[in-house]
């Protein structure tokens, strides 16, 4: 599609996935999820608990759940003193609303997630002001 578009001498933005996807889904694919895994509320940073936005496997797959092969310690996503990834995460804030960001947060030295990868809203502020 890019090539199209250069051979055309335009450019836009075009959904790859067009041709391949249906809007109804690939009820192949999705009965083996629903078959593996069940929805259970989920945890997320910035959002709080949104229910059915997290996967377990169902009792039948439970010999690829990690969490029950290993020790594998569960810590608290607890907030960054200071740190608005949520708000900024949710859309209510920018990058330099944060009284960390540019001064004790920053490429060098990240204290939050937004900065920490490098698709993160305050990394990619950060980086290309
Ligand atoms: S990642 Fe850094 S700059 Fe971004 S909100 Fe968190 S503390 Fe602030």
């Amino acid at each position: 599609m890019i090539l199209g578009q250069v051979a055309d001498r335009r450019c836009a933005v075009e959904n790859q996935c067009d041709p391949a996807v249906r809007s109804e889904g690939d009820h192949v694919k999705m009965d083996l999820i629903k078959e593996v895994f069940l929805r259970v509320p989920a945890e997320w940073r910035g959002l709080g608990v949104i229910g059915g936005s997290g996967l377990v496997f169902r009792d039948g797959y439970a010999s690829f759940n990690a969490l029950a092969r290993f020790e594998v310690p569960i810590m608290e996503a607890s907030d960054i003193m200071g740190c608005m990834c949520g708000s900024i995460l949710r859309g209510v804030a920018t990058p330099l609303e944060c009284p960390l960001f540019g001064h004790a947060c920053n490429t060098a030295n990240p204290i939050g997630p937004g900065m920490v990868s490098r698709e993160g809203a305050c990394f990619i502020w950060y980086s290309y002001p």
